[in-house]
This record gives C-alpha cells, sequence and structure tokens, in this order.
C-alpha cells in the first residue's frame, strides 16, 4: 500500500516524497523500477513495517498507480519491487473543494451528567456537491470517536446526520467536542478534512425533596413522624442517600437515611420516615427538610424543601361527630371533618373523634355527593355533635 506521507495534502504534490508501508518480514534489495525517480528502501523488524521513499513523476494531476510486487531473486529471498505505471494509464484529473461546513446542534444543552443527549450534524459544500453517504465522526476533547454516522438526508441545502445519541461524560461543566469529517474523493472530486466543535454543559442531578403524612396540628412537646421523598433528576436510584431536619432556628432535630424501595406507584421516589419532637410553644412553625451534595460516582445536587408544623395547645377535650345522611338516617362513612386546624375521617359508624384544646370551632363535615355541613362549636368539655347531611339534588329531570 502506498500512502501520502502524512505530512502533506493527498494527493501530492508532483516530484513530492511518498512513503510506502507494508507489513512484511524481511527486504533484500530495493525496487528495479526503471520508471521511479529515486527508491530508497529500509528494513523494519521481522514482523514489523517496512518503509520504502519513493519519489513520484514529475507531471501534475496524473495518478499514479505503484505496482508491487514480490519476485524471487537470485541472491536473497524476496525482491519488493514498485514499479510506477503512470504512463500506461489515463491521466485523470481531480478537483479540490475547500473545507465543507458542518454546524451541529446538540439537544438539550444542558443536560444531567452521565445521561444522554442527541446530535443533528448538517453539512454541505459551497459547491453543492451531494454528500450524501460520507460519514461523520463525533470525537471528544481526547479525540475518541464517541459516534459515528452517515449523511442520509437531505433537507435541499443541507445534508443531515441525525439520531446521533452520545452519553454525556460524569464530570460537570462544559464539554467540548468536534464532529469530523475525513477527506474524501470520488469521482474526481476531493473533500479536504475538516472538523467543528461543539460543546454542551453537563450538570449535577438535582434533588426534589418532598415532605408528606405531617399531623395537621402537632401537640406542642410531642413526638410525631412523617414521610420525607427525594427524587433524582435522571431518576437514579437513591437508597441510603442521607437527609436532615432542621427546625426554625436552624438547629438539626432528625436524621434519616433513604430505605430500598421506592414509593408505590412512583418510578424512582425514594423517602424515609423521620421522627421529630415539637416546640414547647404553640405556634406556626417553618421547618426544613436537607440532602446534602455528593459526588460518589455520579455528581448529585444537595436540595432541600420547607415544611410548615403547627403546634398547639396538648389536647384536653373530645369531639365527637357523628355524620348521618339526613334523609336515610344511615352513617356516613369516610366523610371529611375539619375543626381547624383539627382533621378526620368518620369511621364505618360515621362517628369520627378529634382531640382538641378548649376554644371555639368552626365545623365542617363533607362526604361525597353530600352538601356540606356547617356549625359553630365550643368546646368546653366533651362535645358530641350530630352532623345531618342532605344529599345534593341529582339532576333535576321530570319522571312523569
Ligand atoms: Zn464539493
Ligand atoms: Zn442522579
Amino acid at each position: 500500500m502506498i500512502t501520502g506521507d502524512g505530512r502533506k495534502s493527498w494527493p501530492p504534490d508532483a516530484g513530492q516524497g511518498l512513503t510506502a508501508m507494508r507489513p512484511c518480514g524481511r527486504i533484500a534489495a530495493k525496487g528495479p523500477s526503471k520508471a521511479l525517480g529515486s527508491v530508497g528502501s529500509g528494513q523494519g523488524p521481522l514482523d514489523g513495517t517496512v518503509i520504502l521513499a519513493l519519489r513520484i513523476g514529475r507531471e501534475p494531476a496524473q495518478a499514479h498507480i505503484f505496482k508491487h510486487a514480490l519476485a524471487r531473486r537470485a541472491d536473497g529471498p524476496f525482491a519488493h519491487c514498485f514499479e510506477d505505471r503512470a504512463d500506461t494509464m489515463a491521466t485523470k484529473a481531480v478537483t479540490t473543494h475547500g473545507p465543507r461546513a458542518c454546524a451541529v446542534e446538540v439537544s438539550p444543552s444542558e443536560v444531567d451528567a452521565g445521561t444522554e443527549l442527541s446530535l443533528t450534524c448538517r453539512v454541505w459544500c459551497s459547491h453543492g456537491c451531494d454528500l450524501t453517504g460520507q460519514s461523520v465522526s463525533i470525537r471528544s476533547q481526547d479525540a475518541t470517536e464517541l459516534a459515528s454516522a452517515e449523511l442520509a438526508e437531505f433537507d435541499g441545502e443541507t445534508h443531515i446526520a441525525s439520531a446521533l445519541v452520545l452519553r454525556a461524560p460524569l464530570k460537570e461543566g462544559v464539554h467540548v467536542y468536534r464532529a469530523v469529517l475525513a477527506t474524501h474523493e470520488k469521482d474526481g472530486v476531493l473533500h479536504e478534512g475538516t472538523s467543528s466543535e461543539f460543546s454542551f454543559m453537563a450538570t449535577a442531578h438535582a434533588a426534589s425533596v418532598n415532605v408528606w403524612g405531617l399531623p395537621s396540628a402537632i401537640a406542642a412537646g410531642e413526638h410525631f413522624r412523617f414521610k420525607v421523598g427525594i427524587k433524582c433528576s435522571a431518576g437514579c436510584k437513591l437508597t441510603g442517600r442521607q437527609l436532615s431536619i432542621f427546625d426554625h432556628e436552624g438547629a438539626q432535630v432528625g436524621a434519616a437515611s433513604l430505605l430500598d424501595d421506592v414509593w408505590a406507584g412512583t418510578s424512582a421516589l425514594y423517602f424515609a420516615e423521620v421522627e421529630a419532637q415539637a416546640p414547647f410553644v404553640t405556634g406556626d412553625y417553618q421547618w426544613q427538610v436537607a440532602t446534602p451534595a455528593s459526588d460518589m460516582s455520579v455528581p448529585h445536587a444537595a436540595g432541600s424543601c420547607t415544611f410548615a408544623v403547627k403546634v398547639v395547645s396538648p389536647s384536653d377535650h373530645e369531639v365527637t361527630v357523628e355524620a348521618f345522611d339526613s334523609e336515610k338516617q344511615t352513617p356516613i362513612k369516610g366523610a371529611h371533618v375539619l375543626l381547624h386546624p383539627y382533621r378526620a375521617l368518620t369511621n364505618e359508624a360515621g362517628v369520627a373523634k378529634l382531640e382538641v384544646t378548649k376554644g371555639t370551632y368552626k365545623l365542617f363535615v363533607s362526604g361525597f355527593n353530600y352538601i356540606a355541613y356547617e356549625n359553630i362549636i365550643d368546646v368546653r368539655g366533651h362535645v358530641t355533635v350530630r352532623a345531618e347531611l342532605t344529599m345534593e339534588p341529582e339532576g333535576q329531570e321530570d319522571y312523569r
């Protein structure tokens, strides 16, 4: 095989040196071809590459076909013969076009580290050449090929290689890659090799933090439990991830690590149950749950959310609410009872019990398909309220 010498562009200028490379065992003599300007030879390792320096003919724009032959010689095992057969071949003119233009779109331009992004490369030649079938190679900063695709579509102006999918590196920050178009020659038209840079940002995965299952009101100084859930923007497994609870003064009042299972019905919401103690003074407090950043193998950003903690005086009175259907006089199961800030649901017998502190409350009882019941009650001891709910009128059709 004969190639350009690597330092100069192909095809070479007339009279320029060329290097012939061929893996072979041993070379015994230099090529005797009369058509070559000069032939040198060297000897590589037994299993290595022999490099022959050749000099091509002085006619410009002429195709030189070097014929290589092995010939047994009397004084050595083999001779490698190179013969420039340019004089016997038809001459061929090669037109060189300048670099093709290449534009790369990255989607999305900001992506979670280690997740996929897709590229669309548009390539065109200022001479309007058909570039269909030429390939685009995507290379990283260290020139490793990450993907390649053929120019398959044509939109009337540019040739497009689409559906190039890459995985972003795990390292956060801006990454600069290149789309490389190799030198390409076909039908006497040579397109020089070129490349085009593009960049994207790999970011740490975001954490969305949630709190649920908090009691609506907590007696001062009482221990209470609630759930904390964390979901990674890339859906990573978060088992073992630490979280801390901070009170209204920023003091840590609880901690937990996420369990192995995801919350039922979700794909990647990891959760933990946390216990904390309410402040001793009644009032409305803003607490915070926070999870620190981690960079074990995948960069994860810190996350947090605030939640309200309502602290009331210790309950000392019991309010019993009995929900009944006003017409059928049957108990209503599952009715919502709100004695702000206390809440409860009625049981099978239509009964809900709430432990509350002394005071005047607005009572709401609502049930599916019922008109909500409303009343003001004064709680100074144990109270029982019978709430009769009326069905919502169901259409006004006249059945006569
Ligand atoms: Zn062209
Ligand atoms: Zn993640």
